[in-house]
């Protein structure tokens, strides 16, 4: 993804002092924090707004009167029409408040399941996360539907398409894909992978918690009817994520939790609900991380989410064709146009035993199945060493990350 000819090249150095967490030493080396893909850091501007937030405005919203119940209303309702602004949602009811893109996913699978009958199918791909399989598995286990995949080609982790549309057309109802695939770093075709759905009449549902804060997003561009990401991936705060949905859909769909905020009317035996998107919110909301979420979608947008994908991409590129030439790797993903992260395996070495050794020199990496075990089943391993990137990250720190996979690779291997 590249930024247009005439943007600003943004300063990054200047950028990455407007996260204070980085300016520290670990284990007495510089921090090099590359576990981006787990969770990202937060900026000056997005933790002022949290401390403003509670110092000013704190209060419950939608049900009071008086002047900070009525801020922290606001906020929150500001906070919403800025996401559906940020991924270019028609109204800012289309925005459902979350924790983050599990509940998000599990919202929809819940809500769905008075309308899969035994016989549906739902197609997933073999490169999910955990959060986009396993509320999946529930839903056909619940409504007697099954589930169908799209196969992984291989250790290039590409989307084998060749057999979509007749995977579409055997009855499913519901097509859920990672847009970037957090264990592959795979930018899949989320266009064309709608378009096709919806020429089969089937509902699709883009999980985006690795794309949202890397890539511009136009949900209606895409085409998509659903699409989740979290807050805590994108220099938001944890807690607080974004379910986008189409209103007519929403609309239709059964609530997902009942308590207040999400009725109408309630009497002793039944209840109406409230309207789209109340019915789907109910109890006291994450305000201030809707707050905190409203200062990241400005933080980004002030650089530019082209110019951050082009900036990840290249150190992820980067890093790929650097970490190639280590002695015994095994890399994973695709070797050309990617997302921000580099997954590998190292002969001899558990991934564990790998990002303990990078801990000690300073550099957080992330080592473990990544919430797909499915898929390295496939692949045959049970682990790989994951280093993800974001906009403050450096090429000087692909070049330790280089030398340090080096020294491991030499540690372990003999
Ligand atoms: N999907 C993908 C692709 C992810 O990378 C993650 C987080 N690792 C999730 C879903 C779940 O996000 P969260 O834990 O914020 O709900």
């Amino acid at each position: 993804m590249k930024p247009p000819a005439d943007a600003p090249v943004p300063d990054w150095a200047a950028l990455r002092a407007d996260f204070p967490i980085l300016d520290q030493t670990v284990h007495g080396r510089p921090l090099v924090y590359l576990d981006n893909a787990a969770t990202t850091q937060k900026p000056r501007a997005v933790i002022e707004a949290l401390v403003r937030y509670y110092e000013h405005d704190n209060a419950n919203v939608h049900r009071g009167v008086h002047e900070l119940s009525y801020r922290a209303t606001t906020a929150y309702e500001a906070a919403r029409a800025r996401a559906a602004q940020f991924i270019h949602a028609a109204v800012p009811e289309e925005i459902i408040f979350t924790r983050g893109t599990t509940e998000g996913l599990n919202l929809i699978a819940y809500t769905f399941t008075s309308r899969i009958k035994p016989g549906d199918a739902i197609l997933v791909t073999e490169m999910e996360h955990h959060s986009n399989l396993v509320p999946w598995q529930l839903l056909a286990r619940r409504t007697g539907a099954k589930l169908l995949f799209v196969p992984v080609t291989g250790d290039d982790g590409l989307l084998d398409l060749s057999g979509l549309d007749a995977l579409l057309a055997r009855n499913v109802k519901i097509f859920a894909f990672p847009h970037i695939s957090n264990s592959l770093g795979t930018i899949n075709p989320a266009l064309e992978l709608c378009a096709r759905a919806r020429r089969h009449g089937v509902i699709t549902v883009v999980d985006a918690a690795q794309s949202a804060g890397h890539l511009p997003i136009d949900v209606q561009a895409l085409g998509c009817d659903f699409l989740a990401f979290s807050g805590h991936k994108m220099a938001g705060p944890t807690g607080i994520g974004v379910l986008y949905g189409r209103q007519a859909l929403l609309e239709a769909m059964d609530p997902f939790q009942g308590g207040g905020e999400m009725i109408a009317s309630v009497q002793f035996e039944q209840s109406t609900w409230n309207k789209v998107p109340h019915k789907f919110e109910a109890g006291t909301p994450d305000i201030a991380g809707a707050v905190g979420l409203h200062a990241a979608m400005d933080y980004l947008d002030a650089i530019g989410r082209p110019a951050i994908a082009a900036h990840d991409g290249q150190l992820a590129r980067d890093a790929f064709a650097r970490l190639a030439r280590v002695p015994g790797i095994r890399l994973f993903g695709p070797a050309g146009e990617r997302g921000g992260l580099v997954s590998f395996g190292l002969a001899g070495a558990h991934a564990h035993d790998v990002v303990t050794f990078a801990d000690r020199e300073g550099i957080a990496l992330r080592g473990g199945h990544h919430c797909t075990q499915p898929l390295w089943r496939k692949l045959g391993i049970t682990a790989t060493t994951r280093a993800s990137f974001y906009l403050y990250n450096t090429a000087a720190e692909v070049d330790r990350l280089a030398e340090v996979i080096d020294q491991a690779a030499r540690f372990f291997g003999g």
